[in-house]
């Protein structure tokens, strides 16, 4: 039975199947806007920032989903040039493994500058890769603003003129890009029908040996239907989707979790590395913690990057079994008290071994995954501000007062609320905090990650 049980998991694991998204790959020299133009497609304000060392040398994972065929989004990075270092030969690698992944590439190049010699080369690598590859020709800020574009009519690929940093001809790229993913085989219904089949997307991120493989194992137990098993966005990574109560969910990049990096100096900085990957494909990030082993600086300091990024979090304390029982609620209030920074992140303590507090996990997950999608009506974004300001007034600053306006609601996952004010420098911090506080008791927003904006009214 045991051995049935494990065949069949060394199953799920290794057969790998075709991957649910179509990827697109972004590669160019330094400079030329990849990231801008990532942020830009996926919606979000900033990819990966840049104070912990070695991100911007890694690719970079997003899903875009504005377009008529999702796809999953790959920045080779933005490479960092150094005096003994032959760049040139490092775009080329990560070109080379950026194409092996994806089924269209985009060559960003920069219209401004013009034409340079490393881009004649990637652009030659790429004619020979035979895959479909787009020419984007960024940083022309304006119809008007032509620069130096026409310089790149010489390498002979299909081009479009966009800018990243200003929006400009992004829908028509979308477009270019759904026709090159048709022309590959994809389609929009069938990859979207693909894509909501798996549910909920988990990523379990976390230091090697918190118990990541274990819970997932857990998770994936006898009593729950295993849906499907595939190829994630990153090329060795392999996501499960199972289905428990009639909801589905994929734990993202389960191959990345069960494999164990040999190399001990760079344990650290590489599952980071990953963490903050795995986090990027999926919906909710669910950090797992040693119990034992406490919180190290490496912990925090993805927990408070995570903060910042918005992702929605749930933080697993595991192999509470080995935490005598006399000593339980020390422990719980040592991590309430080095948690403190993100309050409302959902803690659970748990056992991989035993199976403790694991069956909250999913539903936790689901109610976490709603309430970043909440939609707050202007009728109560009113009423709460009125009250939060009669009940509180801002203090004064500089001899004047903070006067509000309106509230809005901006976007959702996050939920991201505007204040609308005479002069957002007046807005002390401590009362930026308050109003966040009232927002999420009134809102029920009790778990979500929730973005604050204040702009001035003139
Ligand atoms: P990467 O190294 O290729 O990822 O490039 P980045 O996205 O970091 O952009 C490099 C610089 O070019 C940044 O200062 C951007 O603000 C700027 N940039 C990106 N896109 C545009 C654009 O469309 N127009 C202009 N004028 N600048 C841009
Ligand atoms: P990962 O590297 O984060 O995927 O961690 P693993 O799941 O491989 O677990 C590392 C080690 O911790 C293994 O020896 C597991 O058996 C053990 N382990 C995992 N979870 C628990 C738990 O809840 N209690 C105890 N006592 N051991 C655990």
């Amino acid at each position: 039975m045991l051995l049935a049980r494990l065949l069949f998991k060394l199953f799920i694991y290794s057969s790998i199947t075709k991957a649910m998204l179509p990827t697109i790959a972004l590669i160019g020299r330094p400079n030329v806007g990849k990231s801008t133009l990532f942020n830009r497609l996926i919606r979000q304000q900033k990819a990966l920032t840049h104070d912990l060392p070695g991100v911007t040398r890694d690719r970079i994972y997003g899903v875009v989903r504005q377009s008529d065929v999702p796809f999953a989004l790959v920045d080779t990075g933005g490479l960092v040039m150094d005096e003994d270092q032959n760049f040139e030969q490092e775009i080329m690698q990560q070109a080379q493994e950026a194409i092996a992944e994806s089924q269209v590439i985009m060559l960003v190049v920069d219209g401004k500058n013009g034409l340079n010699p490393v881009d004649e080369q990637v652009a030659r690598d790429l004619r020979e890769s035979h895959k479909p590859v787009l020419l984007v020709v960024n940083k022309i800020d304006g119809y008007e603003k032509e620069g130096n574009a026409s310089e790149f009519h010489a390498l002979g690929m299909d081009m479009l003129n966009v800018s990243a940093a200003h929006g400009h001809n992004i829908p028509a790229l979308l477009d270019r890009l759904n026709e090159l993913l048709e022309k590959e085989g994809y389609d929009a219904e069938t990859v979207k029908e693909d894509d909501d089949a798996t549910g909920l997307r988990l990523a379990l991120i976390g230091r090697p040996n918190a118990g990541k493989s274990s819970i997932c194992n857990r998770m994936l137990g006898e009593d729950r239907m295993i849906v499907s098993d595939r190829a994630g966005t990153t090329r060795d990574s392999v996501d499960v989707t199972v289905e428990v109560d009639k909801k589905r969910y994929t734990f993202v990049d389960t191959a990345g979790i069960r494999r164990k990096s040999k190399i001990s100096e760079n344990l650290e900085h590489f599952s980071v590395l990953r963490s903050l990957k795995a986090s990027k494909n999926a919906q909710v990030a669910v950090l797992v913690l040693d119990a034992v082993e406490g919180l190290t600086m490496q912990d925090k300091k993805l927990v408070s990057f995570l903060d910042r990024e918005k992702t929605p979090l749930i933080i697993i304390v595991n192999k509470m079994d080995l935490i005598p029982k006399g000593k339980v609620d020390q422990l719980k209030k040592y991590f309430y008290d080095q948690l403190r920074i993100c309050p409302h992140v959902p803690k659970l303590f748990t056992s991989a071994l035993s199976g403790q507090n694991l069956r909250h996990l999913l539903p936790l997950a689901q109610k976490l995954w709603k309430e970043c999608q909440i939609r707050v009506t202007t009728g109560i974004l009113n009423r709460t501000l009125k009250d939060a300001i009669t009940r509180h007034q801002p203090p004064i600053m500089k001899h004047r007062r903070a006067k509000f306006y309106y509230l809005t609601q901006a976007g959702i996952t996050p939920p991201t609320f505007v204040f609308f004010v005479n002069d957002p420098e007046l807005v002390r911090d401590s009362y930026v905090r308050y109003l966040e506080n009232q927002l999420r008791k009134s809102f029920g927003l009790k778990m979500a990650p929730m973005a604050v904006h204040f702009r001035g009214s003139h």
